[in-house]
């Protein structure tokens, strides 16, 4: 028999070269790939359900026998059917029916029906129930659930059955391969491969609905695991490519370290210290650094991307600082300008809004090696940005970039890099913590360091949740820390993507707020303003010229005001946990008290209700993330649910995260040949796109 890893689909019976191209939409290739797409749920069909037992809401197959169809004419046309069982009476509605169909509920046919009871007009009814006449050759009741599976267009569900049932034959005899040795897996969960697919696909009846729906079947989470491991293997191969890979060493330049660190006002923390030297040992090396840098807003990630940056220029080449918005890249220049233009070292700037002549002469110093380090938006990665020897690639705010931008970011970097097949080397800082077991899994690939200390001084934030019905007592807080002497942030979010809305929004309350707070200096940023603007604006509330900033969320990052301390944010429910605790970071960093007020706009849902109450309970954005991750699930923190990364097929990485030790166990075990690697890796990321998924 063949092996149905290698078996294209086209060997079933009704598959053609067409239907297969369809098939290929849902990443099915083979009979294996076949047998590896699992249902999204369940419906029992299993059971007759007694009419009088019926439940609103419950799905359940009924039999009986019509009594009577007719039209009826309430505020929509309809045909009501009355089935009668011996335990009572039902009515089907069917607002869409023919002449033909009414035709067929003649008095006295006996019907099988599936559907869902909803409580109508006239007790409980059934709307558009499927069907079936019962005659002498109509079927039985099926002796499994019956599955219901992810589709594309062009493939129903009673097709995709069918197929699966022939692949379900084919595995009785080929078998599928046990990758995974027995020994490695934890007792619950060694279950045979083939039994749990055979169980997924066809779960007898009586088995537990409930479990399944929830996906912690040992079958189902023996399937979760080997697919967990597949993606954990996966990165790791990515690793390994690396280590193959060449990099330029940086050793440490001495003396101008010393001149930068004399230079500051206040000294590194311990974390600082610690995270600083372990970047430099990598920097020391011939092979690429492939870096995440963790720590909390405020933990001072910055500088230690200076002292790495410092570790290229000083050895003569050149470093790219890449950041996601342009006002962060602008005040990673200010930053980075003031604190090397004092040791003679040239810092240039690329954002798409550049004017022609002063890109062109960026580009220049660029190409020349004169700018020696360079700050950006991803206009840094366009094709006609040459430098001249590239050795470190600093990108700010990695959690908005998948595995897939970051091998492109790599191979991009590579192509930019020093003479030859070197790489630059490569620091990723998230400014927001990621939860520990989703960084094992999504950045296996990386190695780790976090700044898990605050620099000294810090005051905490008093943060509040008050309802915009309380949005006059709000106003006049604002009046009284200005009339302290206190400046303040006035966040306006919206959903909508459009920049324009924002900004609209944002201008109807800086005039709201201008005209209600008499003789204070209301001033406005949001996106649209063109980037000298912005500055101007930020430069004013910076010296202390503006009283109270009115910004979208475009403050999100790098902004820092240390006599701000007082931040409003509105409407705080529609923002994710994770920007609003970096918002909140843009108070509190100066030596006085701040208050963070939430104003929300009621009713709050469960939800909302419970991540305002977790941002209130807690400063450290670690816990804040764990909170995140348990309320709103992994594709949010990591800000990939759009492009739809990390889709893995039967596993979820909130619902599994306990399993996530075991696969770093497991894939550590010399047990698991070179070759079962490749086999699991094979079976679960073949036919998708490379590393799409994390
Ligand atoms: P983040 O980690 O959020 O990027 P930043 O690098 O912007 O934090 O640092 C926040 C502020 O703390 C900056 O004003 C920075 O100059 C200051 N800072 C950084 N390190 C220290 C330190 N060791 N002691 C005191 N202040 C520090
Ligand atoms: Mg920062």
């Amino acid at each position: 028999m063949n092996n149905l890893a290698e078996l294209p689909v086209t060997a079933l019976r009704g598959v053609g070269e067409k239907f297969a191209q369809t098939l290929a939409k849902l990443h099915i290739a083979t009979v294996q790939d076949l047998l590896f797409h699992l249902p999204l749920r369940y419906q029992d069909r299993t059971r007759v359900t007694p009419i009088a037992a019926l439940a609103p809401g419950v799905d359940a197959v009924i039999e009986g026998e019509v009594r009577a169809a007719d039209v009826v004419f309430g505020r929509r046309r309809s045909l009501m059917v009355k089935l009668q069982d011996g335990s009572g009476t039902i009515s089907l509605r069917y607002f869409h029916f023919t002449a033909a169909q009414k035709n067929r509920f003649a008095r006295g046919v006996r019907l099988r029906c599936y559907g869902e009871a909803r409580r109508g007009a006239a007790g409980l009814e059934l709307y558009h129930p499927e069907t079936e006449i019962i005659g002498a050759e109509s079927p039985d009741r099926p002796d499994t659930l019956t599955p219901i599976y992810p589709l594309t267009e062009g493939v129903t569900q009673l097709r995709l059955r069918g197929l699966i049932q022939q692949a379900l034959t084919m595995l009785e005899q080929a078998g599928v391969a046990e990758l995974l040795p027995a020994e490695l897996l934890p007792a619950p969960l060694r279950y045979p491969l083939r039994q749990a697919l055979q169980y997924l696909h066809a779960p007898p009846a009586g088995a537990d609905l409930a479990q399944l729906a929830e996906g912690i079947h040992p079958a189902q989470q023996r399937l979760a695991l080997e697919e967990l491991l597949a993606h954990h293997l996966s990165l790791l191969e990515l690793r390994r490519e690396n280590a193959e890979v060449s990099a330029p060493p940086l050793p440490a330049n001495a003396a101008l370290e010393r001149d930068f660190l004399s230079r500051l006002p206040f000294t590194l923390t311990g974390a600082q210290q610690r995270v600083c030297a372990e970047i430099a040992r990598d920097l020391s090396q011939n092979r690429p650094m492939m870096r995440l840098l963790q720590g909390d807003v405020g933990a001072g990630k910055t500088l230690v991307a200076a002292m790495a940056a410092l570790k290229a220029i000083g050895a003569g080449a050149q470093v790219a600082v890449m950041a996601p918005t342009e006002i962060l890249a602008e005040q990673h220049r200010r930053n980075f300008d003031a604190w090397l233009a004092p040791l003679n070292i040239r810092v240039a700037q690329l954002t798409g809004s550049l004017k022609a002549a002063e890109r062109r002469t960026q580009l220049a110093a660029i190409a020349s090696g004169e700018a020696q380090l360079v700050v950006g938006t991803h206009a840094l990665f366009q094709p006609e940005v040459v430098f001249h020897n590239l050795a470190l690639v600093i990108i700010d705010e990695q959690h908005r970039f998948g595995v897939r931008q970051r091998l492109e970011l790599r191979e991009k970097g590579a192509a930019k890099g020093v003479s030859g097949r070197l790489q630059p080397h490569q620091l990723i800082m998230t400014a927001t913590p990621i939860p520990r077991t989703l960084a094992m899994s999504a950045f296996a690939d990386l190695d780790c360091s976090v700044i898990d200390e605050l620099p000294p001084g810090r005051q905490p934030i008093n943060t509040v949740a008050i309802s915009n019905e309380r949005r006059d007592q709000v106003v006049e807080r604002v009046r009284a820390a200005v009339a302290e002497g206190r400046q303040a942030y006035w966040v306006c979010t919206l959903i909508e993507e459009s920049e324009s809305l924002q900004a609209q929004a944002a201008e109807s309350t800086a005039s709201e707020l201008s005209e209600a707070l008499d003789g204070v200096r209301v001033a406005l940023v949001h996106g649209r303003l063109k980037p000298e603007q912005k500055e101007r604006v930020m430069g004013a509330f910076k010296a202390g010229e503006v009283d109270l900033l009115v910004a979208t969320t475009v403050i999100e990052v790098g902004v820092d005001v240390p006599n701000a301390s007082l931040m409003i944010i509105e409407n705080p429910e529609r923002l994710g946990l994770a920007q609003l605790h970096q918002l909140r970071g843009r108070v509190g960093r100066g030596s006085i008290a701040s208050h963070c007020v939430l104003l929300y706009g009621p009713p709050l849902s469960q939800n909302g209700r419970a991540r305002l109450q977790a941002l209130r309970q807690h400063s450290d954005g670690f816990a804040i993330a764990e909170e995140d991750l348990r309320l709103r699930g992994p594709g949010e923190i990591l800000g990939t649910r759009q492009t739809g990364e990390i889709q893995h097929r039967i596993a979820d990485l909130q619902r599994d995260a306990h399993l996530l030790p075991q696969v770093q166990r497991i894939a550590a075990s010399p047990l698991l040949t070179e070759d079962l690697r490749r086999l699991l890796i094979q079976r679960w990321l073949q036919n998708k796109p490379r590393f799409a998924e994390a």
